[in-house]
């Protein structure tokens, strides 16, 4: 099928855990592996790359990138929790978020976990990150890739983010959040369902419940009373989960605003919402995704620090 077609032309990425190694040190493992390095990318295009070679990427220091038919699982680098298989889309929230070690993070839908392991190697695993899941099976998981990954900052809840209190004393240093809920998936290239042949009114009926749902996780976000920052995700393509639900979100929430992100990223969200970015095969040769950034304001129009 077409979308499989499209998958299987994506470049691989694989982001280096800085908790436990280095870019240059998994470059050198690479290049005695037997794989060609080409340096750092300098445009899109030059992430088309043949079997064996690899480079690095140009928006994120940290990602690495290999030609499509790439597989690491077996590798001893992925086994060894030195690199983790997360596409380049998917590595925005946390690089965005950019929590300081030491601070105190929430991740309000986290499994299974590679969003969290990321903000943890931003922190250098220092500081608390909070992260919870409402199925305890991907939570399973979860744990055992941070186990893997050296991160020990976590505190994992099986517990409906909407239902934490924004007022418990545990949570009264939080200053960023990373929101990521489920959404309708339509951004990823390698799903099994593909939701075009369904019946119209059943898919905008789905869309409508996924974005009440999201925009009540980020209502409940915004009012833990120390927050800054907040990114907001979604692996989804549709207007209704992305800049809908971000638009209606800084209606209600007057006190914070839209970050204007990657002056360089080449596809941004949906007029008017041009702060956010979008991501997809055709223009960033990634997986189909959304990102947004609400940050806090004072009274007088300026960014709390
Ligand atoms: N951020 C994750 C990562 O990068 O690995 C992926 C998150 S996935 C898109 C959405 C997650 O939200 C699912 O694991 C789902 O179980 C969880 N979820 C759905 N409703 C939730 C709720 N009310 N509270 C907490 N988690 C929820």
């Amino acid at each position: 099928n077409l979308k499989q077609l499209v998958a299987d032309q994506l470049p691989r990425y694989v982001r280096v855990n800085t908790v436990k190694t280095t870019v240059d040190d998994v470059v050198d493992y690479l290049k005695r592996d037997g794989l060609t390095y080409l340096g750092q990318a300098s445009r899109i295009d030059d992430l088309t790359l043949k079997e064996k070679e690899f480079l690095r990427d140009m928006h994120l220091q940290e990602l690495l990138v290999f030609s499509p038919k790439t597989d690491f699982h077996d590798h001893f680098l992925y086994k060894a929790g030195h690199i983790i298989l997360q596409d380049k889309a998917s590595c925005l929230p946390a690089y965005l978020l950019n929590p300081p070690p030491g601070s105190h993070v929430i991740d309000a839908c986290a499994a299974p976990g590679n969003k969290s392991s990321h903000l943890a190697a931003i922190m250098k695993n220092k500081g608390r990150l909070f992260a919870f899941d409402l199925d305890a099976k991907r939570l399973t998981t979860m744990s055992t890739l941070l186990l893997r990954a050296g991160v020990t900052c976590q505190q994992l809840a099986n517990q409906d983010f909407l239902k934490v209190d924004p007022e418990d004393p545990q949570y009264k240093d939080v200053e960023y959040m990373l929101l990521d809920p489920s959404c309708s998936g339509s951004g990823m290239v390698c799903l099994q369902h593909d939701d075009s042949s369904d019946n119209q009114e059943r898919v905008e009926a789905r869309l409508a419940s996924l974005a009440s749902f999201q925009l009540k996780c980020l209502n409940h976000g915004l009012s833990f009373p120390r927050l800054k920052r907040l990114v907001y995700s979604t692996c989804s393509i549709h207007r209704q989960e992305n800049e809908e639900v971000v638009a209606a979100c800084l209606k209600q929430n007057p006190g914070f605003r839209l970050v204007s992100l990657l002056p360089r990223w080449p596809e941004r969200g949906l007029e008017p919402l041009t702060q956010c970015l979008r991501a997809s095969t055709q223009k960033t040769r990634t997986q189909g995704f959304f990102v947004a950034l609400f940050e806090k304001h004072n009274n007088a129009g300026t960014k709390v620090e």
